[in-house]
């Protein structure tokens, strides 16, 4: 009784090829580096990476080679983003935020042999190619700036290639389809290379209701970067459900974004909660100037999301955050916290409580948090680290025998994150292991105080951080960024976490800084916080 079913490939290129025979019409926006605004359509972009893959096809590239791209949020990217997997090659997004010598290695590990690379980012690749086997190098020229010697430019390599029409290559849904580095916070940066079929069902479990439900009448507007984790996967999810996308270009800051959200009447956006936290102080601060009604959900990972966050814009702005947990090796959605039925009688402030836990893991996605004694019940109070397995989950980095330990023995991925399970499946994240506060050989969970202060009207940011103690081994340090014309202090900043925590997790003390700094996806950078704060917590403690 085997075998009566067909053996048809899960590849991305069947996604793109459907996506141009149904909706060719639907639009792509992206925002110039000069600001103004161009519009394509998935038909002519696919129409285009039709031509990109024939053309580094004649440039004489292998099937499974690599193509880096270097580039912001734009349509040109989404081409590279579909023609270069559909001909067979594999995408391998550069993070431009990155340093020379980062990228320099990233490049060299993957083994790229051509990279696309937008003109304004040429300076920066200029510092590292020649320390890469990158052979062609094509330009997407967005001014008339003159291309270096060598240099192919996208648009010419396009207009000689094959027309629209040419067919994508048969592939079998085990190829390498894309590859993406760890941000490498810790130790050298590793490579996941993701498969057609692994993306192909990330993408479906993604266009699922009860995951972020986009349709065809949404439009999407992606702020969390194509260098980052694949977007979260929405330029596939958007060829696959037909909803429009409008990609920000480089301007991501508050003013720009909520422009294009207004002027495109966005209805779904994405990006990390330091994103969502800037458009939240300019909406505040400018009552009625922005319009934001078209806007129904906000799609928040990347890290915790503050439960005063997911209030603030529900209630100030009628955007309901829906949060999503996941890694660059997890593809990256791993979960989602949409809100089950049985919970609709709750409380409003139960239902943001609800929403700010990371969600219940997508179809194919496996569980389990392992605490010291073995794997934890699932009843939201034991922790351990959470470890995951599936088909877009990482079962070995790329290249990189000395990451073995990131995977136990029957299989599963170690996440790094500490997380409790509550009875419905919903995880928790507690902390990550490296963040994680350890005092008098209990815990104290550095995201919850962070959330926690996030929440007092005078703080705009916060992170807390372990500091080396004499009696407690480590004790937590807090430090804020307050809100403009605010101010505060640790004691009241204290008494307001006294009606949340016990007294044992306060903060010792409390640092007020200008700002906090940034990893380059957007998240707050700790290490830094760290290193500033050494000879402070020194004094704390003696
Ligand atoms: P990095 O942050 O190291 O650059 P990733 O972008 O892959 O790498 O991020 C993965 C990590 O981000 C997870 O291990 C987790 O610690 C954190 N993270 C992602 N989403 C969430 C979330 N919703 N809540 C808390 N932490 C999150």
């Amino acid at each position: 009784m085997r075998g009566l079913m067909m053996d048809y490939q899960l590849t991305l290129s069947a996604i793109i090829e459907r996506a141009a025979g149904l909706y060719p019409a639907r639009e792509i926006v992206s925002r110039n580096p000069d600001t103004s605004i161009a519009r394509s359509s998935y038909g002519a972009v696919i129409g285009r990476a039709r031509r990109l893959a024939s053309a580094l096809q004649t440039l004489g590239l292998q099937r499974g080679d690599r193509v880096a791209t270097l580039a912001w949020n734009h349509a040109r990217h989404l081409e590279a983003y579909y023609g270069i997997p559909s001909g067979g090659f594999v995408v391998h997004t550069l993070n431009l935020r990155l340093h020379a010598d980062d990228l320099a290695y990233i490049a060299t590990h993957a083994g790229d042999r051509a990279i696309i690379v937008d003109d304004s980012l040429l300076p920066l690749l200029e510092q590292f190619r020649a320390h890469t086997s990158i052979d062609f190098v094509i330009v997407i020229r967005h001014s008339d700036t003159p291309l270096p010697a060598g240099m192919i430019d996208y648009e010419a390599l396009l207009a000689a290639a094959a027309p629209d029409g040419s067919e994508f290559p048969p592939l079998d849904e085990h190829d390498a389809c894309g590859m993406c580095y760890t941000s490498g916070t810790t130790g050298r940066p590793k490579g996941v290379v993701y498969s057609h079929r692994a993306l192909c069902l990330h993408t479906l479990a993604q266009a699922a209701g009860s995951s972020i439900g986009a349709g065809e009448d949404d439009t999407v507007l992606a702020i969390v970067p194509m260098f980052h984790a694949n977007a979260w996967g929405i330029p596939f999810l958007g060829a696959m459900v037909g909803c429009r996308q409008v990609l920000p270009g480089p301007h991501l800051d508050a003013a720009n974004l909520l422009d294009l959200i207004a002027r495109e009447r966005v209805t779904i956006i994405a990006g990390v909660p330091t994103i969502m936290l800037g458009l939240l102080a300019v909406l505040d601060a400018n009552p009625g100037k922005h319009d934001v009604s078209s806007v129904r959900q906000a799609l928040v990972g990347g890290s915790a999301v503050p439960v005063s966050l997911i209030k603030s814009f529900k209630e100030r702005h009628g955007i309901q955050i829906l949060q999503g947990w996941g890694m660059t090796e997890t593809a990256p959605l791993a979960s989602v916290g949409s809100v089950p039925p049985e919970l609709a009688g709750l409380s409003a402030d139960e239902l943001h409580g609800y929403r700010a836990r990371q969600g219940r893991p997508a179809p194919f996605v496996e569980i389990r948090a392992r605490a010291e004694d073995g794997i934890a019940p699932w009843d939201g109070i034991a922790m351990g680290e959470l470890e995951v397995r599936g088909p877009w989950v990482v079962s070995a980095y790329y290249d990189s025998p000395e990451s073995a330990d990131r995977f136990t023995p029957d299989g599963w991925f170690r996440t790094g994150d500490i997380a409790s399970i509550h009875p419905d499946g919903g995880i928790e994240i507690r902390d990550r292991s490296k963040d994680l506060i350890k005092s008098g050989g209990e815990w104290i969970s550095s995201v919850a105080l962070e959330n926690a202060l996030m929440g007092h009207p005078a703080v705009a940011e916060a992170a807390v951080i372990a500091c080396a103690e004499a009696k407690w081994q480590e004790r937590p340090l807090a430090v804020v960024v307050c809100k403009a014309g605010q101010t505060t202090t640790h004691e009241e900043l204290t008494a307001y976490l006294l009606t949340q925590f016990p007294k044992w997790w306060m903060p010792d003390a409390t640092e007020f800084v200008e700002a906090i700094p940034r990893t380059t996806a957007g998240k707050f950078l700790k290490s830094a916080l760290r290193t500033r704060f050494a000879e402070r917590l020194l004094r704390v403690t003696g």
